[in-house]
Parts: structure tokens; sequence; C-alpha cells
């Protein structure tokens, strides 16, 4: 045990959740006071979260925090306290009494909603309930997804969006040496997908996915990517985004030359088809009990640069489709006996000091 310095007490410290935020302020604490005691609390049997959970299959390079969070695992005055869910099997107000603090680093489990009518059709999910399947997430290791329709629609187009296209279409031989649940792999093994559409509502210049991620799709061994040259037309404003001289704009730089290239019809013969699609929101999904069609708006961009919204055009197109995924951010939940603030989807802080409930 470490020592007590300078008379002081031990500080005890409890921290709800073990993803990132989680390890990453008990090694601030640790930095600044060895001799503290910290108690970390998750609700899964086993830690570090979305590393564990979210980073995709087959980028493990990307896992190796785990291999410092671990080392931090390692200081005798740390304790992991799985399989426990704080506002649930303890009361947070517990925790208060009995620690000196509380720090919430819980995430955000849950993803947005489109908020249209039909999305609570059978093949409607959302992005985070597939990227829980594949990786083994207890939470959704139980979930069917119905991958024998031809065309998937993944609505959203930042790196989750790209990682789930990429597990759609790389062939099962791709996939079987990355860390995918064996039961993903089976069902994948069978899945009869041949197109995904990743759509976004804003143009090329503002989708959100990196330059890596977008450089993937074009090097998978059974998908063609394509986009409209239609859609890549920009507006004077997107024009002015990408001529600004940011590190930023470079990747969309990188990005929209990219796209362009593929933007003419492809002789290839690879069995599957990723198309970008840019400027469309849905608005309706339709079927009866499963979803057969995904009505969009088109939409055109107004706005001064860099602040470019989209706006409807009232013109509409339709897509047959029997898998849509929809990745359009994230929400958090509330924590019983913690404030929260549902519009948001967060914890009302002030420079990170919850807020009381007044
Ligand atoms: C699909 C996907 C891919 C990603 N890929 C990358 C990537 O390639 N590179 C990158 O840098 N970032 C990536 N991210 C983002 C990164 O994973 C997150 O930013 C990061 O994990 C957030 O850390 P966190 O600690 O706030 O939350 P989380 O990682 O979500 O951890 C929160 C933890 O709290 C636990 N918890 C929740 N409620 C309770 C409770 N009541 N009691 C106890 N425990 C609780 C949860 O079980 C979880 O373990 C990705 C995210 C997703 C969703």
């Amino acid at each position: 045990m470490a020592s007590q310095t300078n008379n002081t007490p031990h500080l005890h410290v409890a921290i709800i959740g073990s993803g990132p935020a989680g390890f990453y302020t008990a090694q601030a604490l640790f930095r600044a006071r060895p001799d503290i005691q910290i108690d970390l609390y998750e609700r899964l049997p086993s830690p570090f979260g979305l590393v564990r959970s979210g980073v995709a299959p087959d980028h493990q390079k990307l896992k190796r925090p785990i291999q410092l969070y671990e080392q931090i695992a390692s200081h005798t005055n740390f304790n992991l306290i799985a399989n426990v869910t704080v506002g649930v099997d303890l009361p947070i107000a517990a925790l208060s009494q009995h620690y000196h603090a509380v720090v919430l680093a819980k995430g955000t489990e849950s993803g947005r909603l489109m908020n249209i009518p039909g999305e609570h059709l059978s093949g409607c999910h959302s992005a985070t309930a597939f990227v829980g399947w594949y990786n083994g997430h207890p939470d959704f290791r139980d979930h069917v997804f119905d991958l024998s329709h031809e065309n998937a629609i993944i609505v959203g187009q930042g790196n989750v969006a790209i990682d789930v296209c990429r597990i759609l279409t790389k062939t099962v031989d791709e996939l079987r040496h990355t860390d995918i649940a064996e039961h993903a792999l089976d069902a994948l093994a069978e899945s009869r997908i041949r197109q995904v559409y990743l759509v976004g509502r804003r143009g090329p210049v503002q989708a959100k996915f990196t330059y890596q991620e977008l450089k993937e799709l074009t090097e998978l061994s059974a998908c063609i990517l394509q986009t409209s040259a239609e859609e890549l037309i920009l507006n004077p404003a997107s024009e002015a985004e990408l001529a600004k001289r940011d590190s930023a704009t470079r990747g969309r730089v990188r990005n929209y030359e990219t796209l362009t290239k593929f933007a003419i019809e492809s002789l290839s013969t690879k069995p599957r088809r990723c198309t970008l699609r840019f400027l469309l929101s849905p608005i309706k999904l339709m079927g009866n009990q499963q979803l057969q069609q995904v009505v969009f708006e088109r939409n055109h961009l107004t706005g001064p640069v860099s602040q470019q919204t989209a706006l409807g055009t009232g013109e509409y197109e339709t897509i047959d489709c029997g898998l849509l995924l929809s990745s359009i951010g994230y929400h958090g939940t509330p924590m019983t006996g913690v404030p929260f603030d549902s519009a948001q989807g967060i914890i009302p802080n002030q420079q990170g000091r919850v807020l009381d409930h007044d």
C-alpha cells in the first residue's frame, strides 16, 4: 500500500464507467495523488467500454490503449468492481456518502433516433445495436439482424457508419482474422446483401468520415465504391469550405478527390457495391411490419460557409431496402438519482461539475 503523505487523509474516489474516460480519470488522479484509493464501477462483466465493444473488430491497433488501462488497473490502490450498475444495483446517494468524490464516466449508450414514421418496423435498427452485436456486447449479442435482403441503407456518414458499411461488405475471409464475434461471423457468412447505400443529409464536403476510413472502403476485395457525379457538384459556400487552409480541410480535400474518382459507372465485377449518397434526409420508412422502402427528401444547403445546414427541396426519392441502420450520433441515458437533460442527452454540468436538479 502507498503510504500517507503530510498527514493528509487518503482520498477515496468512485469512478462510474470503465471506458477511456474512466481510466484516464484514474490515471490523472494517481498522478496528482499517488496515495488515492480508486474504486471503478462497471455495469458489464468486463471493462474498457467502447474500446472493447465499439471500435471496429478489424481495427485491432486502435484497441492498444487497453494495454495502458491494464497498467492503470494494476495500481495497488485501484479496484475494479464489475457487474454493478450504479443507479440500479447501487444508489448513487450511497456512493456519495462513502466517497470523497464520485466521477460519472458512463459514456453515451444509446443511438439517436431519426424520429420519423416507420422507425418501429422490423429491419430498422440503430448502428449502436449492430456494432454491439458484431462486437459481442452482452446487451446486443442476442439481437437478430435479417441479412437476407439485397439492399441495406446506412443513414449517417461518420466513421461509425463507415465501420458498419465495411463489416457488411467485407468477405468472411476478410473478417475471419479480426476480433469479430463468432455469431456475427456466422450470420454474415450467409448475408445476401449486395448493395449498401451510405446516405448523408449534407454534401460531400460536410461528411464527417475521415480520409483513412474512406480509403479503406476503396480497398475492399469484394465491394466497389460508387458516388454520383451530380451529388458531388459544390455550391459556392462548399467550394469556400474546401479552399480553407486548416488541417481538417486537408482531410476533406482528400475525401473529395477520392469521391470524385468513384463518380463514374464502374465495370467492376465485384459482387458488392457501396454507394455514397449525399443531400438526402430519410422522412418515412415503409413496409408492412417488415421494412421495404425508405422515402428520402432531397436537400440543398443553405447558410454561411462552414455553417451550412440541409433544407428540404420538396423532391422525393424512394429506395428499396430490407435493412436500415441509423448512425446519426449517440445520446446519453439517464441514471436514477442524477440530474439529466433529456433534450441534449447529457448530465447538466458546469466545467464537469454536476449541476443540481434545481
Ligand atoms: C462504433 C464505434 C467505433 C469507434 N471507433 C473509434 C476509433 O476507432 N477510435 C477512437 O478514438 N474512438 C472511437 N470511438 C469512440 C470511442 O469509443 C468513445 O469516444 C469512447 O469509448 C468514449 O469513452 P467513455 O469512457 O466516455 O465511454 P464508454 O467507452 O462508452 O464507456 C462507458 C462505460 O460505462 C459503463 N456504464 C454505463 N452505465 C453504467 C452504470 N450505470 N454503472 C456502471 N457502469 C456503467 C459502460 O458499460 C461502459 O463500459 C468509437 C465509438 C463507436 C461507438
